[in-house]
């Protein structure tokens, strides 16, 4: 069968049901998830993240200074979490073979790992929390009646080599869709991983932590999907992180570009990439909680009846501000220039920037972290060999998110008078008249937004 039988106003509808680390934590959740696929006949790819906690341990089991009594525990760990919910489905021969022969492989990589380190080897073990909860979720589905059959998404997700935040090839994706996975649609619900892929050599990578949204997005992109549904562990999208204050309230419709500003600038609830396929092919996508489905959820589209000035607070922790300072600067030009042909080089992309006369300060988005280029201290000497340099860590980044905010009179005393006991650094505003961006102290970041949003909302 062709992708034609999907094409769209169709009486065959395609959603994508991507279903979060929590929402597959256990049996019991599962059920919930597999119950909400069950309910609609359009579900009819899924997408697993890993079971919650799994990818955290997967991470330590894949870093270099693990020792063996550790990696044991760790490894016990997850193959708990696996067979617990094992142990409530139906009798299956083969099943705990497969669960077994699955762990033994992961023992056998970390094993590897621990003698010769290598980041493809990271990315194979942190393959392993989406093949097991992918494996186990089609059981699910399947006691309860459903057809359901699980697919191999490194078949389709082809990506270039670097291991922790693959690029995929779009074009090669399509294709793939349209050859190996469309197929496998017509009479049966199919279960697939979030967050990996693979490469030219066939070795797994990943998309870069919190990757399955973005995977969900990008399959129902290739195969032309009408919808894209998040399930996760709130009932859609907020005004800011409900973590952050009980104040925030669900959003019941948000246009794409709004909620990608939000999904950029650190709410967690969607990876960042996730509305670009999205936003490509115009497919609305709908956020809801998987334990309480009847609640609804948000609908993010193209057009929404109401674009107010103060949509929603974004907060990214662990940003990193480097100061840039040089009196050669002064009325020189291709001084930027130079600082930026040294970021380009070593990989780093600036987030934020704001420039005097002699000085220029830029942000970073945790340069400290595993799978982004690291801010060196070669980086930093190199930067010194043309000016002073000055790198500051312990910082979150605050954004408020809404719509002609350039145009917004009051906006700056509307923002800053409630907050004015707390260190505002770099405010950044203009370039988008979606955003308005600051740096506070890591210790007050939290504090800060729920100030805000209590002024704002
Ligand atoms: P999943 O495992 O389903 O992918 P995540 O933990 O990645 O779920 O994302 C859901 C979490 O995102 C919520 O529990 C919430 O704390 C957080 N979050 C951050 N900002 C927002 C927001 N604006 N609205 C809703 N949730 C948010
Ligand atoms: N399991 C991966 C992670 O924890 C991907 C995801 O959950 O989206 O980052
Ligand atoms: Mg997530």
């Amino acid at each position: 069968m062709s992708l034609t039988a999907y094409a769209s106003n169709r009486e065959n509808p395609l959603t994508v049901a991507k279903f979060g680390g929590t929402s597959v934590a256990d049996y019991q959740a599962m059920l919930r998830c597999a119950n909400i696929v069950k309910s609609d006949p359009a579900n009819k790819l899924v997408v697993v993240s890993a079971s919650a906690g799994v990818t955290n341990h997967l991470v330590r089991l894949s870093q270099e200074n693990v020792g063996q009594e550790e990696r044991q525990q760790i490894i016990a760990a997850i193959s708990q979490i696996q067979f617990n919910i094992r142990r409530q489905l139906p009798e299956e021969a083969g099943l705990d073979e497969t669960l077994q022969a699955l762990i033994a492989e992961l023992e056998l990589l970390v094993g590897q790992q621990a003698d010769d380190y290598k980041a493809q080897t990271a990315d194979a073990i942190l393959s392993f929390g989406e093949q097991f909860s992918s494996l186990l979720f089609t059981r699910v589905l399947q006691s309860l009646g459903v057809a359901a059959g699980c697919f191999d998404v490194r078949r389709v997700m082809k990506t270039n080599s670097l291991y922790g935040k693959a690029v995929v090839d779009l074009a090669g994706l399509r294709h793939n869709c349209r050859e190996l996975l469309a197929p496998e649609l017509t009479d049966r619900v199919i279960v697939t991983q979030g967050f990996i892929g693979s490469d030219s050599l066939g070795h797994a990578t990943t998309l870069g932590r919190g990757g399955s949204d973005y995977s969900a997005a990008l399959l129902a992109e290739a195969l032309d999907g009408d919808n894209l549904a998040i399930w996760t562990d709130v009932v859609g999208i907020f005004t800011t992180d409900p973590r952050i204050t009980d104040q925030a309230r669900a959003i019941k419709e948000i246009s794409f570009g709004e909620a990608a500003e939000m999904a950029t600038f650190g709410a967690k609830i969607l990876h960042p990439a996730t509305l670009i396929p999205a936003m490509r092919r115009n497919i609305p996508v709908f956020v809801g909680s998987s334990k309480e489905p009847e609640k609804g959820g948000t609908l993010i589209k193209q057009q929404v009846e109401s674009s107010p000035t103060y949509r929603s607070i974004a907060l990214r922790k662990e940003q990193t501000l480097v100061t840039v300072k040089s009196p050669a600067m002064l009325h020189a030009s291709g001084f930027l220039a130079k600082v930026f042909t040294i970021l380009t080089k070593h990989e780093l992309s600036v987030d934020l920037i704001t420039t005097s006369e002699i000085s220029v300060a830029l942000t970073f988005d945790n340069p400290t972290g595993t799978t982004q280029a690291l801010l060196t201290s070669t980086v930093v000497a190199e930067l010194e060999q043309l000016c002073e340099v000055s790198v500051e860590h312990g910082l979150s980044l605050v954004a408020v998110i809404g719509n002609g905010l350039h145009a917004a009179k009051g906006l700056g005393s509307n923002i800053f008078d409630k907050i004015n006991d707390f260190n505002i650094r770099m405010i950044c505003h203009g370039a988008s008249d979606n955003n308005l961006c600051f740096l506070v102290p890591e210790e007050d970041a939290n504090t800060v937004v729920e100030q805000l949003h209590n002024t704002l909302f």
